[in-house]
C-alpha cells in the first residue's frame, strides 16, 4: 500500500505546471491522487468521460478502432500529457481508447471542472490549439515512420522514445504489450528483443526491459525518435505565450 509520503505531487506533471496559473488554481484543490493498474482503461469509447487525468508516474497508450473490436495503436501518454480532455476540445471526434501501458500515479479531477475552465479561459484555448498541432505531428510522424521502417528501427524508436517520456532508463514494460504497440506478433517482438540484449543494448528481466546503452539504442532506431521529439516539443520551449489571462 503506497504511503503519502511516496506519491508524487502534481508538479510531476509537466503539462499542468504550465497550464495559465488561474485554470491551474482552479483545478488544482480539485485534484486526487489515484493509483492505476497495467491493462487499467482509463477512456473507453463506448462510455461517458467523467475525468480528467494528468499522468504523474503512470504512462498509457492510445488505440483507435480498426473493426472486428480490435484496436491500434496510435500515441503515447506521459508526463507531458492530460488524459480525457478531447471530450471538451473535439467533442463529435471519433473513437478512442486510452489504456494504461505503465503502472503509476496520475492526478484527476472532474470533467465538468476542465470544461468549464474552457470556457472561461482564453489563453487556455490559445495553448490547446498549440498542443493539438504538436499532436498531429506526431500522430503524423507515427504513421510515417509505421509505413517506412522495419521492425528493430520501430523497436529501438519506440524505448527511445517511453524513456524520453517519461525519463525511465528501466522500463517496467510486458513484451505483449511493445507487441501491441508495434503491431506485431509477440514472437517477433521476443525475437527482436534477444537481438538487441545479445548486442549488449538491453537488459532483459520479466517484465522489465532496462536500457544499457542509449548510443546503441540511438544507432538502431530510425531518425524518427529526433523527429517525435521535435514534433512533440515536449519541453514546451515555445509554448504560446499571447495571452496570459
Ligand atoms: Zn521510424
Amino acid at each position: 500500500m503506497a504511503t503519502l509520503r511516496s506519491m508524487p505531487a502534481i508538479a510531476a506533471n509537466h503539462l499542468f505546471v504550465r497550464l495559465p496559473p488561474a485554470v491551474q488554481a482552479a483545478l488544482r484543490p480539485q485534484l486526487r491522487i489515484v493509483e492505476v493498474t497495467r491493462g487499467q482503461i482509463l477512456v473507453d469509447d463506448r462510455q461517458t468521460v467523467t475525468q480528467i487525468g494528468f499522468p504523474l508516474t503512470c504512462m498509457a497508450h492510445i488505440d483507435a478502432p480498426v473493426g472486428d473490436g480490435r484496436y491500434a495503436h496510435t500515441g503515447l501518454l506521459g508526463r507531458h500529457h492530460m488524459i480525457g480532455t478531447h471530450v471538451v476540445h473535439t467533442q463529435p471526434f471519433g473513437a478512442r481508447r486510452v489504456t494504461v501501458l505503465i503502472p503509476g500515479y496520475m492526478a484527476v479531477c472532474d470533467l465538468a471542472l476542465y470544461r468549464a475552465q474552457f470556457k472561461r479561459s482564453g489563453a487556455l484555448r490559445d495553448m490547446l490549439v498549440w498542443l493539438q498541432m504538436h499532436a498531429h505531428r506526431r500522430i503524423g510522424q507515427l504513421a510515417a515512420c509505421n509505413a517506412t521502417h522495419n521492425l528493430q528501427q520501430r523497436l529501438a524508436r519506440l524505448l527511445l522514445q517511453i524513456h524520453y517520456i517519461q525519463d525511465l532508463t528501466v522500463l517496467p514494460i510486458a513484451q505483449a504489450d511493445l507487441a501491441h504497440l508495434l503491431g506485431v506478433r509477440r514472437e517477433a517482438i521476443t525475437r527482436a528483443l534477444a537481438e538487441i540484449e545479445a548486442a549488449g543494448i538491453v537488459a532483459l528481466a520479466r517484465s522489465r526491459i532496462e536500457i544499457l546503452t542509449f548510443e546503441g539504442l540511438t544507432a538502431r532506431s530510425c531518425d524518427c525518435h529526433a523527429e517525435l521529439v521535435y514534433a512533440g516539443r515536449y519541453d514546451y520551449a515555445t509554448l504560446n505565450p499571447r495571452r496570459r489571462a
